[in-house]
C-alpha cells in the first residue's frame, strides 16, 4: 500500500500543478480575448459609420449621429442594448425611450439643444421623451458630450451613458459593477454585429471557454480533496510528514 500511496500522491500532485497552470493560461487568454475585442472597438469608435436600413430607425440613427459626430453603428448598438428598439420602453430607474434618457440628462442636454424649440411651452414631458427623434437627438448629443469628457475613449462613455459619469470617475475607470460591466459587453457586442469588423475570437467561444475554465477548477478542487486524502493516508502509515 505504501508505495502505491506515494506513487499515487506524486501523480495528484502533478495533475494538480497541470490543472493549475491550465486554468490559469485559459484566464489570461480569456482576458486578452477581451482587451482585444475591446481596443479594436475603441480603435474604430470615432470613424463615422451608418447603419444599413434594415435597422429600425436606421435613418433616424445615421442622420441624427453624424450631427453629433459620433459613429451611427456604435448608437445602434446602445439603442438595441438600452431598450431593444422600444421607443416607449420605461425602466424602473426612470430612464425614458429608446436611448433610456433621464429626464435629468434630458434637461441638461436640452438646456443647448433644444430640441422642442417651438413645440410646446414649459418642459419636456414624457411625451417628448418617447418621441423617437427627440429622444436619438438627445442620446446621441449625450454620449458626445461624454466622449469628449473622456477624450475620445468610447468604453469609458458607455460605461459613464451606463452608470453615470460620477462613477466612472470615482472609478477611475469602468465601474466594477455587473451590470455596467455587462452593458459595456452587450453594446460592444452588438457592434461587432453591425460593423464590418470581426471579433479577435467569438464572444461565444469567449463564453465557452470561460465555462471550460469553470471545470477545470472544479477538478483542481477535487484533485486537492484526493490529495489531502492520501496526504492524511500516509501520515497515519508513517506517523510522520516525512514519507520515504
Ligand atoms: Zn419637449
Amino acid at each position: 500500500m505504501r508505495p502505491r500511496l506515494l506513487v499515487l500522491w506524486r501523480i495528484g500532485l502533478v495533475v494538480f500543478v497541470i490543472q493549475l497552470v491550465i486554468y490559469s493560461i485559459i484566464g489570461y487568454g480569456i482576458s486578452g480575448i477581451h482587451n482585444k475585442a475591446w481596443e479594436k472597438f475603441n480603435g474604430n469608435s470615432y470613424v463615422i459609420a451608418d447603419v444599413d436600413n434594415k435597422v429600425p430607425y436606421g435613418e433616424l440613427i445615421n442622420r441624427r449621429a453624424r450631427q453629433a459626430g459620433i459613429n451611427g453603428q456604435i448608437v445602434a448598438s446602445l439603442i438595441h442594448a438600452e431598450s431593444s428598439f422600444q421607443p416607449r420602453a420605461h425602466s424602473p430607474a426612470g430612464a425614458y425611450g429608446l436611448m433610456q434618457i433621464i429626464p435629468s440628462t434630458w434637461r441638461q442636454v436640452n438646456e443647448q439643444a433644444k430640441v422642442c424649440a417651438g413645440r410646446h411651452p414649459g418642459e419636456c414631458t414624457v411625451e417628448c421623451y418617447y418621441n423617437e427623434e427627440l429622444n436619438i437627438r438627445i442620446g446621441t448629443l449625450y454620449l458626445s458630450q461624454l466622449v469628449n469628457r473622456y477624450e475620445g475613449n468610447m468604453v469609458l462613455a458607455l460605461a459613464a451613458y451606463n452608470a453615470g459619469p460620477g462613477a466612472v470617475d470615482k472609478y477611475g475607470g469602468i465601474p466594477p459593477y455587473d451590470e455596467t460591466v455587462n452593458y459595456v459587453n452587450r453594446v460592444i457586442g452588438y457592434w461587432y454585429e453591425l460593423s464590418s469588423y470581426s471579433m479577435p475570437y467569438t464572444i461565444f467561444a469567449e463564453e465557452q471557454w470561460e465555462y471550460i475554465r469553470t471545470a477545470i477548477g472544479w477538478w483542481c478542487m477535487v484533485t486537492l480533496l484526493g490529495m489531502v486524502w492520501i496526504a492524511g493516508r500516509l501520515h497515519r502509515y508513517y506517523h510522520s510528514w516525512r514519507w520515504r
